[in-house]
């Protein structure tokens, strides 16, 4: 037997091509052989086996040439080497084919070099397939290699354990991390690591997996050498030996501690209030419904839910600061917490509002007997920095059944309740019944519609004409704020003003005011009515951290307007709530030329002596103070002596709501300098104030 050789011969010769095979078997081959005399046999063929050679005769006349044979080759992606028969004067031009990526050219009648040539090629053959082969897989061990390195370095904690669970190999990393050092953990089992929150049942369960020699993915709480302890998703691989048993387990961890301390914290946000540590609405609330579940099954435990609210917190906020605010909240928390016990829920709802679900009430009454124990320890001074503080809290109580069914409803109708005793007076206690509900509930959604309004631009100014007695002029204008609510219509300032004080609303409110009227006095201004101004109804918030006397300055600024077409109103109660703090910023912006108007004078206090504390111009008398004054009657008298008084004041007098053309001609004779009321206009949107102002004759009829 020859040496084995598996060639194709591509000739329409076929004495040529037995030429070839005799050849190659004088030279100790045994051949296998195609001779292939048709481009169909050759498309067959060539896929057929791993020639070792294909030999192609140049004077192949069939429907193709040797080079597109060889192209064809190339295509098909297949390392067969390509030699050419051919005689000796079509050598110069075969030459192409060598170009092309043919092996060799052989005299196709001597045959000479015929063996060697294919000799070589198949060596060179051979070698290059195995070069192909070691490529590949060195190329693909050194991925894997790779992969497995980045992959090690990526999860980077690597412990191996024997099949008795003995640990055999730590990495550095797991070292670190645990804080215990290798030899410690090398021949202990990973109980070391004390790992704290899997059941015994889920431990039993990732054992049945890998010891069944499946791979086990999870998460594990380890406890490090110093007590601490740090999150690790684990992934246990088992490795069997040759025999079929598992001999080790290599698990491949990642420290996932800042994730789950991320996630708990959120847990947390989720259910507690940063502030004070208590329970939030949330989880107050699923405590009450499991409560009322309680009770509906087991009929234990009455569930009735006690609302809390700070009277006046702001006033704290406001007057020592927001740390001072924390300080106090927390410090109001902790007692509630510590005079309840361990068995209440205490919840902080809102920014000063508590809620509490105690166990041991039998009824309402029951409950209203604790809140009034409750109260006498709240009362305590709070201590803050050299500063006694002293808090008294409105209650509101509702109690399964009549309050409501549903642990929602019970929250907003004890919150009800509360809201309730606010308006009874700082201090008190309600508990709920369903008369309060429609008007409270209807002030809840006025004040959360409040806040939306200014954004959804439902709120307009409205201007009322002052009008000088002396001049027949319009003087100034009062800025009175209309609110367009979507679905109540227009509602009256005088039932959301006190609304937005409560809630801080006035502040972005009166700003809004100040601004429009800003751009009103500027309207006035370019139809050449200069100098008169416009008057703002102010509250008492506003004088905070000097937000009023700022904001003027800026208008003045950015409408470029003079401080003299600016009045203030501000009411007898506000100057004397807050008299040392107000009195400096109004006689401030008294001084850059702002006016200043004592309103409503003759409700409430009428107190004169108020009239000289106050950097006035302007004192306003109320209009129910010219409810039926009739020439020579007391009322008569005392308005004359007011009016009287405040000239000798230098400050000039407004009477408000005229109504009537008497009335005028009454206050007319009694010196009053300006009239205010229907008898001139109600107040008018801008434009139609503007439109009246170009009208205005003087006259009154
Ligand atoms: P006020 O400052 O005493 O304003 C006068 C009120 O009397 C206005 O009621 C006005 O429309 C009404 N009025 C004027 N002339 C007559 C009249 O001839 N007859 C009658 N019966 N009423 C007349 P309005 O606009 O409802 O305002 C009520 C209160 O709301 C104001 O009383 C003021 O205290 C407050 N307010 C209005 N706008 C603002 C504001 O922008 N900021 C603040 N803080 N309070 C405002
Ligand atoms: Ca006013
Ligand atoms: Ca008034």
């Amino acid at each position: 037997m020859g040496k084995p050789l598996s060639i194709i011969i591509v000739s329409s010769d076929q004495e040529e091509a037995f030429h070839v095979v005799r050849e190659v078997k004088a030279q100790g081959f045994s051949p296998l052989y195609q001779i292939i005399s048709k481009k169909s046999d050759w498309d067959s063929r060539i896929h057929e086996e791993d020639w070792d050679a294909i030999l192609v005769s140049y004077r192949w006349n069939s429907e193709v040439t040797p080079m597109s044979l060889l192209d064809d080759l190339h295509f098909h992606g297949l390392d067969i080497p390509f030699i050419i028969l051919a005689s000796e004067e079509d050598f110069p031009i075969a030459l192409q084919l060598m170009q092309a990526g043919a092996s060799d050219i052989i005299d196709s009648k001597t045959l000479f070099r015929l063996t060697q040539v294919l000799e070589r090629e198949r060596r060179e053959l051979v070698f290059r397939r195995e070069k192909e082969i070691t490529q590949n897989y060195l190329e693909g061990s050194l991925n894997e290699l790779q992969f497995q390195k980045y992959a090690l370095d990526q999860a980077n904690i690597v412990s191996i354990t024997d099949a008795n669970g003995i640990i055999t190999y730590v990495n550095e990393k797991l070292v670190k991390i645990s804080g215990f050092s290798k030899e410690e953990l090398i021949g202990n089992s990973h109980r070391i690591l004390k790992s704290q929150d899997k059941t015994k049942e889920e431990w039993r369960m990732m054992w049945d997996t890998i010891s069944q020699g499946m791979t086990w993915v999870g998460e594990i709480k380890n406890t490090k050498k110093d007590g601490s302890f740090y999150f690790i998703e684990t992934t246990i691989v088992p490795f069997r030996g040759e025999d079929g048993s598992i001999f080790q387990y290599i698990a491949i961890s990642k420290d996932i501690t800042d994730r789950k301390l991320a996630e708990d914290q959120l847990l947390y946000d989720a259910f507690y209030d940063v502030l004070t540590d208590l329970p939030n609405r949330a989880l107050f609330l699923a405590r009450v419904e499991q409560r009322i579940f309680e009770f509906n099954t087991k009929s234990i435990g009455y569930p009735i839910l006690i609302s809390l609210n700070i009277d006046n917190f702001k006033r704290i906020n406001h007057s020592l600061g927001t740390e001072a605010g924390d300080f106090v909240l927390k410090a109001f928390a902790d007692r509630i917490s510590k005079f309840c016990g361990l068995n209440a829920t205490i919840s902080r709802l809102g920014a000063d509002t508590f809620a509490i679900l105690a166990i041991d009430f039998l009824s309402v009454e029951d409950a209203g007997l604790f809140i009034g124990k409750l109260k006498e320890h709240l009362k305590e001074l709070i201590e803050y920095n050299g500063y006694e503080i002293f808090l008294t809290s409105s209650f509101g109580l509702a109690g399964f059944g009549l309050a409501g069914r549903e642990a929602e409803e019970l929250l907003r109708n004890a919150e009800i309740a509360m809201f309730h005793s606010k308006e009874l007076g700082v201090g008190s206690t309600s508990s709920f019944n369903h008369s309060m509900k429609e008007k409270i509930q209807n002030q809840l959604e006025i004040q959360n519609d409040l806040a939306k309004g200014l954004e959804r631009r439902e709120f307009l100014v409205f201007y009322q004409p002052i009008y000088d007695i002396a001049t027949k002029q319009i003087v100034h204008w009062e800025a009175l704020v209309r609110w367009k609510h979507p679905k109540k219509g227009m509602v009256s300032p005088a039932d959301f003003i006190p609304m937005a004080e409560n809630s801080g609303f006035i502040l972005p409110l009166t700003k809004f005011v100040l601004e429009e009227s800003g751009d009103f006095i500027k309207a006035m201004e370019l139809l050449s009515f200069k100098r008169i101004g416009v008057a703002i109804n102010l509250s008492p918030q506003v004088f905070v951290h000097q937000n009023i006397f700022n904001w003027v300055v800026e208008l003045k600024e950015s409408k470029d307007i003079p401080f003299q077409s600016i009045q203030m109103e501000i009411t007898e109660s506000l100057a004397m709530k807050n008299m040392a703090e107000t009195t400096p910023i109004l006689a401030n912006l008294q001084d850059l030329g702002v006016k200043i108007s004592l309103d409503d004078f003759g409700t409430g206090y009428s107190s004169l002596s108020y009239l000289e504390k106050l950097p006035l111009n302007t004192v306003k008398i109320d209009k129910s103070f010219l409810n039926d004054v009739k020439k020579g009657s007391t009322q008569a008298r005392l308005l004359v002596s007011i009016i009287h008084m405040a000239h000798d004041l230098g400050y000039k007098v407004v009477a408000e709501g005229v109504e009537e053309k008497d009335q005028f001609e009454l206050l007319r004779e009694f010196n009053c300098d300006m009239i205010q009321g229907y008898l001139i206009s109600k107040p008018l949107p801008s434009q139609s104030a503007l439109d009246f102002l170009q009208k205005f004759t003087g006259q009154i009829d």
